[in-house]
């Protein structure tokens, strides 16, 4: 079985550097994130010591009671849908969230952080199919919404993330792309543009030939989740 996790993961990093290759600057990063929803800790951590240095949590009360088990050689992001009163329970050791899609959310965050004297690095979800069934901001919305978020002083924002429709991947890869080039270019406070967070098991070398620098991975290597 953990046979399985090496060999995935190494059939991952095989795949984006092909993808680099082809469509990339040579010393470009891609981070692969080891996505842990519904894998138990020993699971986590034998991919932890195959070499991957970021995991990605969904689920606050699941994240809670696996945290302690996990090797601690890997930073933790939080990737799932965030309600503001749980905030308070990863605040403290998560080190990314992906998901910021309101200015509420943005808000609590920097409520909590502040409490901590400390500054969360966050990214803005963006809906980029405004599809009905996801969160995320719509696109027209975007250059709004960082505007105000930008006068919060305890988060500060590192880019963007998507999960895009299933059917037109690559048309939304390409568009999140533009969106975030386009953000990177007008610098504002508290605003910097670096992280392109896009790309699951069944669409992450796609995801890197249009500029994703962090992968989320979860059944292309961990297997089938139950
Ligand atoms: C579950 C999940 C993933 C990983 O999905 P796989 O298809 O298993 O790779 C990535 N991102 C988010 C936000 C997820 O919830």
């Amino acid at each position: 079985m953990d046979f399985t996790i090496s060999e995935n993961i190494k059939r991952i990093r095989y795949d984006i550097e092909d993808a680099k290759a082809k469509y990339r600057k040579h010393d470009d990063i891609v981070k692969i994130m080891a996505v842990t929803k519904t894998v138990p800790y020993e699971r986590v951590n034998y991919a932890i010591s195959e070499g991957i240095t970021l995991l990605g949590e969904n689920r606050v009360q699941e994240y809670l009671s696996k945290k302690n088990f996990y090797n601690k050689n890997a930073e933790v992001n939080f990737i799932g849908h965030l309600q503001t009163n749980k905030i308070k329970y990863i605040i403290d050791d998560i080190t990314l969230i992906h998901s910021v899609d309101s200015i509420k959310l943005a808000a609590e965050i920097d409520k909590q952080s502040e409490k901590l004297q400390k500054c969360m690095d966050v990214l803005i979800e963006v809906n980029i199919g405004k599809e009905e069934s996801k969160s995320g901001v719509h696109p027209e919305m975007l250059g709004e919404i960082l505007d105000e978020m930008s006068l919060l002083k305890n988060i500060r924002i590192k880019g963007l993330m998507t999960i895009p429709p299933v059917f037109n991947s690559e048309e939304s890869f390409e568009k999140m792309q533009m969106l975030f080039n386009e953000f990177k270019a007008k610098r504002t406070d508290n605003i910097n543009m670096d992280i392109l967070s896009m790309g699951m098991s069944s669409d992450y070398a796609l995801a890197v030939k249009y500029g994703s620098n962090i992968v989320r991975i979860g059944s292309g290597i961990f297997g089938t989740r139950k």
